[in-house]
């Protein structure tokens, strides 16, 4: 099989997507539905996982499980492949592999390949500790160099979800925005998985959900890196963020810590959120020069 991969998000895409999802879809979901159209004349079947657990004691959201029948929903008869990731299950161990994918490879082919993307994986997440973004992370993998950036001597933390964090389009160049303003930018990304898992233990009950989980304990590592404030991206219809949303604000208040929280939908102007992101940082410098008296 020869993989088809959708190109960069925009504006026609994402309009095809909300026309296709139900109104309670959150963007990300619109978004993926939207990826899926632009592919439907190019290829035979859809590759879909459904995400169950990646971690044994907590899960991905529903509508991230159901992702399969939406995409089923949108694209009509086209076959779909699922990768199904369960407890005892994870995405990468060889049971998950779907059979129509399996057909023809050995166990131990099977297996070498997923060792061989697991290394590549944990290669690319070395470099997002390094505090590069996706795409410049791809660059240095590619043999370039990752591009030299104007700095400050600031930091500035953003939090959310991934796709949220790292879809130019979605997030309405926040990164870029942030970067000219000459700030190092500290994502989730930035800590070790098992950094964020000790910051959770102060939570009285544990956090239902993977990217929750993420989203707070990487917020509370930002704090300790004494980071200017932090911008929270959050997505419009996201059930999750309803709970972590709360938890972060209570969190950014106890502790004195500036938190901007913008909530993305496909509504969304970059002239207003440019705006937002302007006001937060003058702000900030504000406060600095404040406490530098
Ligand atoms: S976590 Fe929130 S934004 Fe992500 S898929 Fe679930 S509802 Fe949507």
């Amino acid at each position: 099989m020869t993989p088809v991969i959708s190109g960069p998000t925009g504006k026609e895409l994402l309009n095809a997507g909300v026309k296709t999802s139900v109104d309670e879809a959150c963007l990300p979901v619109k978004v993926f539905l939207g990826h899926c159209l632009t592919l439907r004349n190019r290829c035979d079947c859809f590759l879909v996982p459904r995400l169950v657990n990646i971690n044994r004691k907590d899960y991905i959201c529903p509508k991230f499980m159901g992702l399969p029948e939406m995409t089923k929903q949108a694209v009509g008869k086209q076959p779909l492949v699922i990768w199904k990731s369960e407890k005892n299950c994870a995405l990468g161990s060889p049971q998950a592999v779907p059979a129509a994918l399996r057909q023809g490879f050995s166990a131990r082919r099977i297996k070498k390949g997923l060792q061989k993307a697991e290394a590549a994986f944990h290669t690319y997440h070395r470099l997002l500790q390094q505090g590069l973004f996706p795409a410049e992370a791809e660059q240095v993998l590619g043999g370039g160099a990752p591009p030299a950036r104007e700095k400050n001597g600031r930091r500035i933390g953003l939090i959310g979800h991934p796709y949220c964090l790292y879809d130019p389009f979605l997030n309405l160049g926040t990164v870029n925005l942030l970067h000219r303003y000459g700030f190092a930018v500290l994502t989730p990304e930035y800590f070790p998985p098992r950094q964020i898992e000790d910051e959770l233990q102060i939570l009285a009950k544990p956090l239902f959900w993977t990217m929750s989980q993420r989203i707070f304990g990487a917020f509370r590592l930002l704090c300790k890196e004494k980071v200017d404030g932090i911008v929270y991206l959050s997505a419009f219809a996201c059930g999750p963020e309803a709970l972590t949303g709360e938890l972060v604000k209570r969190e950014a208040k106890a502790l004195g810590l500036p938190l901007l929280h913008l909530v993305l939908d496909e509504h969304s102007g970059e002239a207003g959120l440019v705006t937002r992101i302007e006001a937060f940082i003058d702000l900030l410098q504000r406060k600095r020069r404040f406490s530098c008296v």
